[in-house]
């Protein structure tokens, strides 16, 4: 089959490689119909991640059509339409009981390389590196799915894969960004960051009842989507201090909440993004934290900083002293997605969500490393990439007024 392979920094093809098999009884073979480039894969990407090989096949978001299934796998059968969350849970563990699946304890079989960088491991993830357990991804025109009994829902015919292929991922991160920040009436929420995740958080925090949000980007078309995700105020943080606007806007007091849909890659100006780029460059530094510096400072006294943004290692100059003196409350994780799923796929039901506005390309799952560059470089106004393994080429998008990808 194709899949589109990790070859180095900055560097990805698409290479034919052995199709999947069953290896366990509750594994599934899934024929992807589509799936998508995530700010995660980014990171890969950029080679942030540790523990990324050549010819690791990528992606996490991925949707498709149940061709095999191991005799444990009783709830799926072959023709069967599934969104596939990225975690990989097992669904009996003691996190899995607890509904914290991106915490499975039974599905990272390299967990002794987690517990190394972390001192605990995640769940296991597709397409993510081998410190979350070196599975292939489905970025690919087939994918194994382990557990495949607890992690893959159902979607009906009726809508189709734009609809419902960011169950995967993006739309529960937005949604349990928003939700951990425990929205109360007459709350603002700011937002750092207008991609997927970011407009996601945006959505989900007006649905949960925020009064007023703020989206901060500095990519026009990126700010438009946040307006359209239902954003009250956008603040482009190259012509603006975001930490006045935010006091201004907030007779001074701050955001009650705060949420860091930017992760390790911030773009940041001035001192401080020289002082992360050259450490980051020179290893003393793995990540580079501006947008969670800046989400904590801005932060209201006893308000929330809910953290989607992917980070991996250690950061400096974090500032505590304000997390502890303004008694501020920090929630993270990689998504439960499991939890969120058939919730948000009867909003989507009922017409309350349609997530299918932030997508901006469709591409052949061969133009991948095209994608890649695109969707890194954030041209030709590139918001979020959906590849169809086998469709003709798309290489299309939504807009009129920009140019085409080729
Ligand atoms: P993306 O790259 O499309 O979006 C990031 C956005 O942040 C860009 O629009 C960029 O312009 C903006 N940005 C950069 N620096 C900024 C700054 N200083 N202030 C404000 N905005 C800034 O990525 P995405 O797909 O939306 O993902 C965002 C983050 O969420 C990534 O770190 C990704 O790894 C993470 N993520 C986490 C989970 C999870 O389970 N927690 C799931 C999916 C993605
Ligand atoms: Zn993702
Ligand atoms: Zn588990």
């Amino acid at each position: 089959m194709k899949a589109v392979c990790w070859q180095g920094i900055g560097k990805v093809g698409v290479e034919t490689v052995p199709d999947p098999q069953i290896l366990n009884p509750r594994d599934a073979i899934i024929k992807v119909t589509s799936t998508a480039i995530c700010g995660s894969d980014l990171h890969l990407y950029g080679g942030y991640v540790p523990t990324m090989f050549r010819g690791d096949i990528l992606g996490h978001e991925f949707m498709g059509e149940v061709v095999e299934v191991g005799p444990g796998v009783t709830n799926l059968a072959v023709g069967d339409r599934v969104v596939v969350p990225f975690p990989i849970s097992c669904g009996n563990c003691y996190f899995c009981e607890k509904e914290l699946y991106s915490l499975c304890e039974n599905s990272n079989p390299n967990a002794h390389l987690a517990e190394k960088f972390w001192g605990h491991s995640p769940a296991g993830i597709f397409g993510y590196s081998h410190i979350t357990g070196g599975y292939a991804g489905g970025q690919a025109e087939y994918v194994r799915v382990p557990f495949a009994d607890v992690g893959p829902l159902k979607v009906p015919d009726t809508l189709d894969d734009d609809k419902v292929l960011f169950l995967t991922d993006v739309l529960p991160t937005g949604y349990m960004a928003a939700e951990q920040c425990d929205i109360q009436p007459g709350d603002t929420v700011a937002v750092w960051g207008c991609g997927p995740v970011g407009l996601f958080s945006i959505q989900s925090a007006k649905l949960l009842g925020a009064s007023f949000v703020i989206a901060i980007d500095r990519f026009p078309e990126r700010l438009a989507k946040a307006k359209i995700a239902g954003a009250d105020v956008t603040l482009n943080y190259e012509e603006h201090s975001v930490l006045t606007v935010l006091k201004d806007l907030t007779g001074g007091r701050g955001p009650d909440a705060c949420i860091d849909a930017v992760g390790l890659e911030a773009h940041m100006h001035g001192a401080t993004h020289i002082y992360d780029r050259v450490k980051q460059a020179m290893r003393l530094e793995s990540d580079r934290p501006g947008a969670l510096r800046e989400a904590i400072v801005a932060c209201r006294n006893g308000g929330v900083v809910s953290v989607p943004g992917v980070y991996g290692g250690l950061v400096d100059k974090m500032p505590v002293g304000s997390i502890v003196n303004k008694a501020l409350t920090i929630k993270s994780g990689q998504t439960h997605v499991h939890r969120y799923m058939r919730p948000l796929l009867e909003r989507i039901e009922k017409g309350e969500i349609d997530p299918s506005f932030i997508i901006t390309h469709h591409l052949r799952l061969d133009e991948a490393p095209l994608g890649y560059e695109v969707f890194r470089n954030k041209e030709d106004e590139c918001v979020k990439i959906v590849m169809k393994p086998d469709g003709q080429s798309l290489a299309s998008h939504d807009h009129s007024h920009s140019s085409h990808v080729h």
